[in-house]
């Protein structure tokens, strides 16, 4: 997944592109580098782990051109030889890539026909191999790197940094590249808000573009034949640019806490701004809504709520399945992609998928200025700030929030009648303390079962999608196995799972005499029964209290935040660091 930033301009290059890596760390953290123009001489500095904690004592070294990666390892073992950037063989130039080559196998077998060799076993090196093979025949840069992408499949995007006239080139395919404009200076980069501090001048590539900076001049060419294109400038404007701990030991627990403000905002949209979607979603046939991993969850809930409090046939699509949909996906049908990013891979390609069905495309993203809000037709912002944490906690309930406020201009929308939204009650709910007071009930609770090596989690209509979720927070965060049920599915094989001292989730909407039932028939089993639920029962061993909102199912949003912290407190007991969960990253940019 990768994170890609070069700095060229007055300042020092190498501190501005070592606090742009640390911006982007969520990308990958398996190690990180840097590549110093100095002197005319490329000078690599590489670590391997993240990128996040470090504090630089040391002077770094004073350079006008920098380019950094963080990497998310996709080919060859975590180690430095195999991180970014990898320098060429003689020094010229380096390169940093994210993405995957996907026929590099091809490609490394026709290059060491040809009598070339590799130190590394990363995908990358052939990239870097074939430019080096074109310099052979050109001296002219942009034609051997053009030339080398064109021999590539896959989504792939790449960086380098030439020492001959200090020349920074980018060619974007799939994975996004940003270019930000402050005053004589320039920041190549994976998001803008890795640049936002310093400028909100954007340029934004499209794929198959290469752009080509050299003194000052930054031009744009088409991968393809190389012609010269239009440079656009916009202004992106991030709400909040902050990304600091805030005292808090983590940015998990940060950033759950900051659901007290970010849910009220994710409800806070204006039907007027909300009609063009509900107009397109009243029009099509059928709403899908779609998500990968955890955003697919909340797409998942979100076409439950468009089903059950909006009245339309709504359904939640894995991202990466939707091709096995295909019969179902008509002209003039409605996507409305989920996506904390606006970046990840899965679900632009289902984007792309729909949009070659006819469909039109509504998303609901947290960062401006990304892939999915430019291929969309109707763009929602959730307005979270920037969640740093690997989990999705703060954009899971905004996306929710979002989907509960369309659901319910759907309905007035069709029954013209009185709108009863109960965001506000929400909005207050988060203000009565709850999630604070939720902090140390759930770490008693944690205590109780962190030991363990499973947890079953077990829901019931709008509750199912709460479970799923809640499992997947507590797998990423603590690594112990969790795994959600439909209730209904406990008598047809899971409860052969139950045995005694087994924890076991429930979770108990209102006057919910199912899944009272169900809570009996696990209890009877010996399970050691957690109820998440507006009131206690005396079948539960531990009570979680479920926040009141109103009556209706805006609950659904809430419920989410007792398996957060549950999750929390488990990483922490279980020795895990829950910001940086083994193996994963935040935004999926490789499918
Ligand atoms: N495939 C490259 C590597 O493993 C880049 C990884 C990525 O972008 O995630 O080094």
């Amino acid at each position: 997944m990768c994170g890609l930033f070069a700095y060229a301009g007055e300042n020092n290059a190498t501190s501005v592109v070592v606090e742009g890596l640390k911006r982007l760390e969520y990308r990958g953290y398996d190690s990180w580098g840097v590549a110093v123009l100095q002197a005319d001489q490329m000078q690599l500095i590489k670590h391997v782990g993240a990128i996040g904690d470090v504090e630089f004592k040391d002077h770094l070294p004073d350079a006008r051109v920098a380019l950094g990666h963080t990497r998310w390892a996709t080919h060859g073992a975590v180690n430095l030889t195999n991180g970014h950037p990898h320098l060429s063989r003689n020094g010229e130039f380096s390169l940093a890539h994210n993405g995957i080559v996907e026929n590099y196998q091809q490609l490394k077998n026709d290059l060491t026909a040809q009598g070339e060799s590799f130190d590394t076993d990363t995908d990358t090196e052939v990239i870097l191999r074939l430019i080096e093979v074109n310099l052979l025949a050109t001296d002219d840069f942009r034609q051997a790197a053009r030339q080398a992408f064109l021999c590539l499949q896959g989504r792939n995007t790449i960086m380098v940094v030439v020492n001959e006239e200090h020349r920074v080139i980018g060619i974007r395919n799939g994975s996004p590249l940003l270019v930000g404009k402050g005053k004589d200076e320039y920041f190549f980069a994976s998001d803008s808000l890795s640049f936002a501090d310093h400028t909100d001048q954007c340029l934004l590539l499209d794929d198959l573009t290469l752009l080509d900076y050299r003194d000052g001049d930054l031009g744009l060419y088409a991968v393809a034949d190389d012609t010269e294109l239009t440079v656009d400038w916009v202004e992106v404007n991030h709400q909040s640019t902050l990304m600091a701990k805030d005292g808090h030991p983590h940015y998990m627990l940060k950033e759950i806490l900051e659901q007290t403000s970010s849910i009220p905002r994710a409800g806070d949209i204006s039907f007027q701004e909300l009609r063009p979607l509900v107009a397109a979603a009243s029009r099509a046939r059928s709403v899908f809504v779609t998500g990968a991993g955890g955003a697919f969850f909340a797409a998942d809930q979100i076409a439950y709520l468009l089903r059950n409090i909006g009245g339309v046939h709504a359904l939640g699509i894995k991202a990466y399945e939707i091709a096995s949909y295909s019969c179902m996906l008509h002209e003039g049908d409605l996507l409305i992609a989920v996506s904390q990013s606006g970046e990840t891979a899965d679900t632009i390609e289902a984007i792309d998928y729909a949009k070659a069905k006819g469909l039109s495309i509504a998303c609901v993203v947290n960062m401006a200025g990304t892939t999915i809000t430019r291929l969309s037709d109707y763009t929602y912002y959730n307005h979270c700030g920037p969640e740093i944490c690997v989990l999705s906690t703060k954009s899971a309930t905004a996306q929710i929030t979002f989907g509960y406020v369309l659901a319910s201009a759907l309905r007035d929308d069709r029954s013209s009648g009185e709108h009863k939204s109960e965001t506000e009650f929400l909005a207050a709910q988060m203000h009565t303390g709850f999630i604070d007071r939720l902090v140390s009930r759930t770490l008693e609770v944690a205590k109780k079962i962190a030991k363990q090596n499973h947890l079953f989690i077990l829901g019931h209509e709008q509750h199912f999608g709460t479970a799923l979720i809640g499992a997947l927070n507590v797998k990423e965060a603590s690594y112990l196995h969790a795994e959600a049920f439909s209730a209904g599915e406990l008598k047809h094989g899971v409860i052969a799972l139950i045995e005694a001292g087994v924890p076991v989730i429930v979770f108990v909407g209102k006057e919910d005499s199912y899944m009272l039932n169900v809570a009996a028939e696990v209890n009877a089993r010996g399970a050691f029964l957690i109820g998440i639920a507006h009131e206690d029962n005396s079948l539960f061993d531990e009570f979680i209290e479920l926040p009141m909102a109103g009556q209706g199912l805006v609950n659904i949003v809430s419920a989410i935040i007792p398996c957060q912290l549950l999750a929390y407190h488990l990483a922490i007991l279980r020795g895990c660091d829950p910001d940086r969960p083994r193996n994963l990253a935040k935004s999926v940019t490789v499918k």
